[in-house]
Order: C-alpha cells, then structure tokens, then sequence
C-alpha cells in the first residue's frame, strides 16, 4: 500500500507510527496484534539509532549480546508478522488542530486516527570550525558505520558518557589509537564500560578538555584543543575525530504543535499521551533520562495500548 493510496477520507489510518527504532517498532508490533492495521513511517533509518550499534549486551533475552541492526530486523519481522506496514518515508510536517490528524511525508499526505510519535533524537554536534564541512571527510558520529575507514590510523572521540566507551571501545578493533577527549575529569559512562576503556591497551584519556576546532581541507588532520582547567591551548595530529556529545530530540516537525520541554523533548503523562488527545509519544523522543533499548520498547508498547484504548473509547 501506498502513501498515496491513504490520503482520502475513507482510508484513515487507526495507528499511524512515526519511527522504526525500539519505539516503533514495538507499537508497530502492539498496534498490528490489537488488529488495528499499524502504519509506520521508518524515517531515513529503520532500527534508527540502534540499528548502528555495534552490539547490545542489555537487552534480556540475549545474554550473549546481539547485533544492534540485528534486534532491529527482528523486531520488524515481528511487528510485519502480524500485519504492520512499513512505509520508508520521512515526516515533513503534522497538523494536529483536529481528528482525523494531518501528517504531511514526502509521499504525500497521511490522515490518522491516532499518532505514535517515536521519531527519536540525533546526535548532538559541537558546532565548531571544522566540524561540519569535514563530517563524511574523518568527522562522524557512528564507529559502526565508519570505524572500518580509520584502519591503523589515529582517531579521537569526543565525549564521556556510555556511547563514547562503547564506540571509542568498537573503534580499537580497527584504530591504532583512540583517544578519549572528555571536558571533565570524571566518565558519565557506567561502571563496566568504564572499565573495559581503562582496561584496553589503545585507548587513552584527555581530561578537561573541549575541541575548539577540527583541523584539515579534504581530510581530518588534526583537532585544536583547550584545557579548560589550565587555558592551555595546542593542536593534536589525528586522522579521526568521533563525537558522542549526548542527542537532541527529532521533534523540529512538531514544534508548536505538542507540548515539549525546554530542550525539545516531548512532554508525556505516564501513559505516554501528549497534550494532544489521541497522539503518543514514546521512545528517545520523550525520554531525556533512560534512553535504552528495553526502556524504548516499554513506551513503545504502552503508546499502541494507549492508541488502542483511546479508538475504543471515541469511536
Ligand atoms: P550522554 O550520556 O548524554 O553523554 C554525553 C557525553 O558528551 C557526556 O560525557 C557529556 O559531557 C559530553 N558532552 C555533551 N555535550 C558536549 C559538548 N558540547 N562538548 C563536549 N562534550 C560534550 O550521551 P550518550 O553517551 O550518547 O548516552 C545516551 C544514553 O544512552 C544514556 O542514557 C546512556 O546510558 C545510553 N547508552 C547506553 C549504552 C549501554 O548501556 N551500553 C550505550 C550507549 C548509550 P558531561 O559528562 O560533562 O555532561
């Protein structure tokens, strides 16, 4: 089915879902066993972040650890056994002023009962000189999906927290070095990754100190970098340089439109239910604090009982 084939009146859509990470999927799966006809919209990425990660050693179920686009194919696989469609597309727009709910994708435009919103968040960039004419040039934000390039070289990452460790972690299998730029003197990451960093031969660490600038024309060549302890300033040759500075939610579309918090996330009851009735959130896209896989599946599923529960009771 096609997007165009949804856009009349008599084709309204009961569940449409807007993601394909854990989020998603997981509606999609809930959504299409309640038989309500599911449709999602995957966005550029289907598995979105989890897709490009490497392994996930946290989710039950895989005490030897599984592929990240692995569980993605999974889940999908489930979801679409039970009737999900799956439509790869992106959200442009969503007017949500009244029922049926307006959702504009490049295909055209989408009409729906309810909404699950689980579009995610994106890597945050450091918006410095360098950063974004080089990304794809020695600049990315994904080991998986780059860390085959920097065989043997020089790489840094950027940031202290979980995905940092993991990723710079992912890295030396491939890198000769990674070193860890981090602006405190303390890890955000968790204790075990923590641990596996300081344990692996290849990684080192820089404390208190930020990356000023990205140095290099066709390629990375190097990173100016300041301590912001000691003000000291100097240039460190690498060949690499991969930000793991936390995310940003993916919710430019529906700004206005939901109630969101001061950084953008949008603000649920814990039902997941929006300040929109008949529209839900669920995964990264309204979580700034557990952001896992497990914790992103939950919310998915408790948005398409949610969904299920509100077109019983408005019908
Ligand atoms: P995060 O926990 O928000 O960490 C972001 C890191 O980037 C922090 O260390 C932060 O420094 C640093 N940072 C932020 N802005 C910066 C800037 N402008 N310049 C320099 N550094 C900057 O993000 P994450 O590591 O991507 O993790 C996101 C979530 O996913 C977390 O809940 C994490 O637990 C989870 N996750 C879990 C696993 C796992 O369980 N294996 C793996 C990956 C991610 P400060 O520490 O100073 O704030």
């Amino acid at each position: 089915m096609s997007t165009s084939d949804r856009s009349s009146d008599d084709r309204i859509i009961s569940v449409l879902i807007l993601g394909s990470g854990p989020a998603g999927l997981t509606a999609g799966l809930y959504a299409a066993r309640a038989e309500l006809n599911p449709f999602v919209v995957t966005g550029m990425e289907i598995g979105g972040q989890v897709a490009t990660t490497d392994v996930i050693e946290n989710y039950p179920g895989f005490p030897d650890g599984i592929g990240g686009a692995e569980l993605s194919e999974l889940f999908k696989k489930q979801a679409e056994r039970f009737g999900a469609h799956f439509e790869f597309d992106s959200v442009s727009s969503v007017d949500l002023s009244s029922n049926p709910f307006k959702v504009n994708v490049y295909g055209g435009e989408l009409l729906a009962r309810t909404l699950i919103v689980a579009t995610g968040a994106s890597p945050n960039h450091l918006d410095i000189p360098g950063e974004s004419n080089l990304t794809g040039k020695g600049v990315s934000y994904c080991a998986t999906c780059d860390g085959w390039f920097f065989k043997e070289k020089d790489v840094v990452v950027v940031g202290g927290g979980d995905s940092a460790l993991e990723e710079g972690i992912f890295l030396t299998r491939f890198a000769k070095s990674v070193s860890v730029i981090h602006r405190r003197d303390e890890l955000r990451a968790g204790k075990l990754l923590q641990r596996r960093a300081r344990e692996n031969p290849k990684i080192s660490f820089v404390w208190d100190t930020v990356v000023e600038e990205i140095i290099g024309s066709e390629a990375v060549e190097g990173v100016r970098v300041r301590n912001v302890k000691t003000g000291e300033e100097k240039v460190v040759p690498t060949d690499g340089v991969f930000i793991f500075a936390g995310h940003v939610p993916n919710t430019e579309f529906i700004v206005g439109q939901v109630e969101l918090d001061e950084k953008g996330y949008i603000i649920t009851d814990k039902y997941t239910a929006t300040s929109i009735p008949g529209v839900f959130a669920s995964g990264e896209v309204a979580d700034p604090f557990f952001r896992q896989v497990i914790t992103s599946s939950g919310t998915g599923a408790a948005s398409a009982i949610a969904a299920t529960r509100f077109l019983e009771d408005n019908q």
